[in-house]
C-alpha cells in the first residue's frame, strides 16, 4: 500500500464526518463507513530515527472508526479481550464525543490501555471476532479496537490531570512483587489498592520488564511507560531497583527474614534461546535480548551519549520470524545497515509475528528470507563474523505446535555475507528463582506450575503469573495472569 499522510487521512476523515447522519445509522450504513488507517511516519524517513511510527488517530478519524461498530449485543469481540474490556460501549462512548466517559470504562478492566492499543496482537484476539470483519470476509476490516484503545489512552494522557486512585485504609500486611513486567506493575497495583503495604523487586536498573528492555522506542514510547510507574508510586508501590531476588536476597530470606506475608513471582521469560550450531560463539553474534536492551534500556542508539556501545553493522542477519525478530531488525535498519536480512524457516504465514510488525519491516526496507535457515556462521581469522551458510526448506504436516513443520531440502546451501548475526528464536524463563527457592515446582520447559484458578504455586502464599508461568507469551495475557493472582492474594491476605 502506498504511503498516505497524515494531513491526508485526516482530510479523508473529516469528509466522511460530514455526510453521517450518526443518528440514525443503520448496520448497512456503518457497513459502508470506510476503515480509518493508522496515521505513520513516511517509511523513507522513519528509517533513520527511534520516534514512534504509528502517530495515533485525530479525534475525527477516532469518531468515524467508532461509528463502524455495530453494537452487536452479544459483543463477540469481548470474548476474545484477555481482560474483557466493555469493548462496544467505550467505542460507543467515542463515537459520542464522551472520551472521559471510555477512559474511565476501558481503565475497570485494564490497566495499560497505552501500552495495549500499541503493541497487542488485536488481529488474534478482540479484532478476530469482531462480526464487522466476518461481515466483510476480512479480519483487516474488523473495527480498529486496538487503535481506538491507543486513541482514548493518549487523549487521556494529553488532557486528564492526574489522575487519582482509591487506596484502602493500610492493613498492615506486606506484599513483595519480583518482577516489573506487565504482569507484576498489575499486581502492585490490584493489591496496594486494598491497602497493602507492596514492593516490587527488580533486577534491571529501571522498572517496566520488555516494556522497557525489549520492545523498541518506534513501537512504544518509554516515557508511557514510565508514566504507569510513576502513577504506581504515587499510589504508594515502592520500586526497588538492581535488586536480584535469588542473589540480593532470596525470596524465602523475604518471606521469612524481611516481613512479607505473600509473594507473588513475575519475572518473565528473559533466558536467550541459541541455535546451538556452528559459529554461534564468534565476535559479532548476539542474543537479540542483548542487542535490545542495549538498545532499549541502555539507549545505545544514541551512540555519542550511551553508556554502553552496540555494534555498528553494514550487512547483519537476524534469525527468528517473532516479535523479537521484528524488533531486531528494525532496530538495525534504525542503526545504520546497508542490509538487514531476517532469515526465517517456515513461510510467512507461519510468522508469529504480528501481522503490522511485518508490514513496517517490509516498508522499512528488511529483506526476508523465507523457507530458509543458517546451517552455521563463519568467520575471519580473528573470530569475526564474515557469513552464514544457508539451507531451503519447504513445508511439511503440521506439528505439535499446528504450524507445518519445515523441512530441509538437500543440497540446497548457499551462502549470505555478513559481519554480524542475530539470533531471536525464543525465551525460556531463566531459572535462577526456582533454583534458589526449595520447594517451588517447574515444569519441564522451566516455567512455574501453579493452580489455574489462583495462580498460587506449589508454596503457599507464593503466586506466579505472566511470561514466568505461560513461557514466552503476550502483554495482555501476563496482565490477565497478573489480575487473577492479585485476586486470589486480597482473598488470602484477609485470611492471615
Ligand atoms: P517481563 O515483561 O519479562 O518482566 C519481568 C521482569 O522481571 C523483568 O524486568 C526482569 O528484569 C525482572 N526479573 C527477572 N528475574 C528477576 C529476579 N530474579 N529478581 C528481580 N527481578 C527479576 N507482547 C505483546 O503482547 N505484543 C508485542 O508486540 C510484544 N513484543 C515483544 C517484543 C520483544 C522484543 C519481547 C522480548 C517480547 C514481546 N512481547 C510482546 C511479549 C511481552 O512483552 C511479554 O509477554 C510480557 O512482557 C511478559 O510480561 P511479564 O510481566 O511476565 O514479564
Ligand atoms: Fe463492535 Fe465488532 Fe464488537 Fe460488534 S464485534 S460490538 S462490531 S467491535
Amino acid at each position: 500500500m502506498s504511503y498516505i499522510s497524515k494531513d491526508e487521512l485526516q482530510k479523508k476523515a473529516c469528509a466522511v464526518l460530514e455526510n453521517l447522519d450518526c443518528e440514525n445509522l443503520k448496520a448497512k450504513d456503518r457497513m459502508q463507513i470506510p476503515l480509518q488507517e493508522m496515521p505513520s511516519q513516511d517509511p523513507m524517513v522513519r528509517r533513520h530515527n527511534m520516534q514512534e511510527v504509528a502517530i495515533g488517530y485525530t479525534p475525527e478519524q477516532a469518531k468515524v472508526e467508532a461509528e463502524r461498530c455495530l453494537q452487536c449485543k452479544n459483543a463477540p469481540c469481548m470474548k476474545g479481550c484477555p481482560v474483557g474490556i466493555n469493548i462496544p460501549k467505550f467505542i460507543k462512548e467515542i463515537a459520542e464525543g464522551n472520551f472521559q466517559q471510555a477512559v474511565d470504562t476501558i481503565k475497570l478492566a485494564s490497566l495499560l490501555p497505552a501500552v495495549c492499543g500499541r503493541v497487542c496482537p488485536q488481529e488474534k484476539q478482540c479484532q478476530l471476532y469482531c462480526t464487522l470483519g466476518k461481515a466483510l470476509k476480512d479480519v483487516d476490516k474488523s473495527v480498529s479496537i486496538g487503535r481506538l484503545e491507543r486513541f482514548i489512552a493518549d487523549w487521556e494522557a494529553e488532557n486528564s490531570g492526574a489522575v487519582h486512585i482509591d487506596i484502602k485504609p493500610a492493613t498492615g500486611k506486606k506484599v513483595a512483587v519480583v518482577g516489573s513486567g506487565p504482569a507484576g506493575i498489575t499486581v502492585a497495583a490490584d493489591v496496594r489498592r486494598e491497602g497493602h503495604e507492596v514492593t516490587l523487586f527488580e533486577a534491571f536498573h529501571k522498572p517496566g520488564g520488555v516494556l522497557m528492555y525489549g520492545i523498541p522506542e518506534f513501537r512504544l514510547p518509554k516515557d508511557i511507560v514510565q508514566r504507569e510507574i510513576t502513577q504506581l508510586k504515587d499510589m504508594g508501590v515502592k520500586v526497588e531497583t538492581n535488586f536480584v531476588v535469588g542473589r540480593t536476597l532470596t525470596l524465602p530470606q523475604l518471606l521469612e527474614e524481611e516481613g512479607f506475608n505473600v509473594a507473588f513471582i513475575g519475572s518473565g521469560a528473559g533466558l536467550p534461546t541459541f541455535m546451538n550450531i556452528e559459529g554461534e560463539n564468534l565476535v559479532g553474534v548476539f542474543s537479540a535480548n542483548e542487542y535490545l536492551t542495549r538498545s532499549n534500556l541502555m539507549r545505545a542508539f544514541d551512540r555519542k551519549n550511551a553508556a554502553t556501545p552496540i555494534i555498528q553493522s553494514n550487512r547483519i542477519a537476524i534469525l527468528g520470524g517473532g516479535n523479537v525478530a521484528m524488533d531486531s531488525a528494525r532496530t538495525a535498519v534504525r542503526l545504520g545497515a546497508e542490509e538487514v536480512h531476517l532469515i526465517y524457516r517456515r513461510s510467512e504465514a507461519e510468522m508469529p509475528a504480528r501481522i503490522e510488525e511485518v508490514e513496517h519491516a517490509k516498508e522499512e526496507g528488511v529483506i526476508f528470507h523465507l523457507l530458509e535457515n543458517v546451517k552455521r556462521i563463519f568467520g575471519d581469522e580473528d573470530d569475526c563474523v564474515t557469513g552464514v551458510e544457508c539451507l531451503r526448506y519447504e513445508l511439511g504436516e503440521p506439528d505439535d505446535s499446528g504450524r507445518r513443520r519445515p523441512i530441509a531440502i538437500e543440497n540446497s546451501e548457499f551462502i549470505i555475507e555478513l559481519d554480524a548475526v542475530i539470533v531471536a528464536i525464543g525465551n525460556k524463563s531463566n531459572p535462577l528463582i526456582p533454583q534458589t527457592t526449595s520447594g517451588l515446582e517447574i515444569n519441564k520447559w522451566g516455567n512455574i506450575i501453579v493452580d489455574s484458578e489462583t495462580a498460587e504455586t506449589s508454596i503457599k502464599n507464593v503466586y506466579a503469573g505472566g511470561d514466568i508461568v505461560l513461557g514466552a507469551a503476550t502483554v495482555i495475557l501476563a496482565m490477565g495472569e497478573g489480575r487473577k493472582a492479585a485476586e486470589a492474594i486480597n482473598k488470602r491476605l484477609t485470611e492471615l
